[in-house]
């Protein structure tokens, strides 16, 4: 026996009940929030790295510096040393000057060749740092596109199953007139969904109220509109 109108939109309401279901796993994929967490902390360490990269080339820069002193400082240090001890120089005066200043410039030698060798240091660990950086980036960039792998598979996997289920629910609805199509598509939308529910025994499958004997007989053939006068429901006669 052919379905009725009655009948078909309840087969609709289901079909339109499914897509929902498939559109709110689209819109809710656990794979997509595991994403936004990956780019989330790949972003912290991408800046963290840029840091850390921003801290080697300044350090370098100044190590670079110091080490210009130091030259500079070593041979100002030479210069005086040769003329002190070159014997050409021999007024005291001069002399005291000139020891003076070598203690000065010693001790400015001193100071240099311990910042630069603080300063290697921090090279090194900053290098460690960039370079511990660039392998968790690694990791975590490869992982995400392994996850965003799995996400477009799933993805497209819904959405097939979604085309499949918007055909179907085309070739129903074709069978089912304008009208009758339009007054269910404002109750879905009034009712949140549920629009058409199952008769049994005389009660509203939406609502469980009891339905007068009138209302069920009216009902039964399943060739008309016949709506629960308690919630508003198009009723389904099933038994
Ligand atoms: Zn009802």
């Amino acid at each position: 026996m052919a379905m009725t109108e009655i009948q078909l939109l309840l087969e609709l309401q289901h079909l339109d009940m499914q897509r929902q279901r498939l559109e709110r796993a689209l819109a809710e994929l656990p794979v997509q929030k595991e994403i936004d967490d990956l780019e989330a902390a790949l972003a912290v360490l991408r800046a963290s790295l840029a840091d850390t990269n921003a801290g080697l080339a300044r350090t370098r820069k100044e190590q670079k510096e110091a080490e210009w002193s130091l030259k500079e400082t070593v041979t100002a240090i030479e210069t005086i040393s040769t003329k002190l001890y070159g014997g050409a120089v021999t007024n005291p005066r001069e002399i005291e000057g000139m020891q003076g200043k070598l203690k000065m410039l010693e001790a400015s030698k001193a100071r240099l060749e311990d910042r630069i060798i603080g300063q290697m240091e921090e090279i090194e660990a900053l290098e460690s740092q960039a370079k511990t950086l660039g392998d968790e980036i690694g990791q975590a960039a490869s992982k995400l596109e392994s996850l965003k792998n799995m996400r477009d598979a799933k993805v497209a996997e819904i959405e097939s199953e979604m085309s499949d289920v918007v055909k179907e629910r085309d070739a129903l609805a074709a069978k089912i007139s304008a009208g009758v199509l339009a007054r269910y598509e404002q109750l879905a939308k009034d009712k949140g969904g549920l629009a058409v529910v199952p008769l049994r025994d005389g009660i509203c499958g939406g609502c469980h109220v009891v339905l007068p004997t009138f209302l069920v007989a009216r009902a039964k053939p399943n060739d008309q509109v016949v709506r629960c006068e308690s919630c508003g429901r198009i009723l389904c006669w099933v038994g």
